[in-house]
């Protein structure tokens, strides 16, 4: 609180309190002064407003700037690792993992498989071989590949 000051009637300087943004107290802030704070608060308002947004868009140009690095580190490993043979067989990737096929012709990206049963394969659908789909040509993996039991036959 600060005392008002401006000048009364009487010529005494006003002894009535205000507080936050202004000139003089209500009764002798002007309508020019009026306008002034409201347009001085409305500059502040936007201006946070625009720093907010502002602030935003940089954090989302950072974010995308750091996905490409990534996937452009994650395409340079992925062609100095990928083999699409391995052990003289077509390596094949069916579902995240990394097989072998050893039977007839060449598999394409589509083609439904028989794998064999696996931990996770067992715990999912039970005991036995199971139908997947290859999702890519290639491997990345440098462990040991399963091997694919079968192709499954044309359905025509
Ligand atoms: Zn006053």
């Amino acid at each position: 609180m600060r005392p008002c000051g401006r000048p009364t009637k009487s010529g005494n300087p006003c002894r009535a309190q205000f507080s936050g943004r202004g000139f003089a107290c209500k009764l002798h802030t002007t309508d020019h002064e009026k306008t002034l704070i409201e347009a001085f608060e409305h500059g502040r308002r936007t201006g946070r407003e625009e720093e907010r947004t502002w602030q935003q868009r940089s954090a989302n140009t950072r974010i995308e700037q750091l996905e490409r690095q990534v996937r452009t580190l994650e395409e340079k490993l992925d062609s100095r690792d990928r083999r699409y043979e391995v052990d003289g067989h077509q390596a094949v990737t069916v579902d995240g993992y990394a097989y072998v096929w050893t039977g007839q012709g060449r598999l394409e990206v589509g083609d439904t498989v028989l794998l064999p049963e696996n931990y996770v394969s067992a715990l999912r659908r039970g005991p036995g071989p199971f139908p997947e789909t290859v999702t890519q040509l290639g491997t990345t993996y440098s462990g040991t590949h399963s091997r694919i039991i079968a192709k499954a036959p044309a359905d025509d």
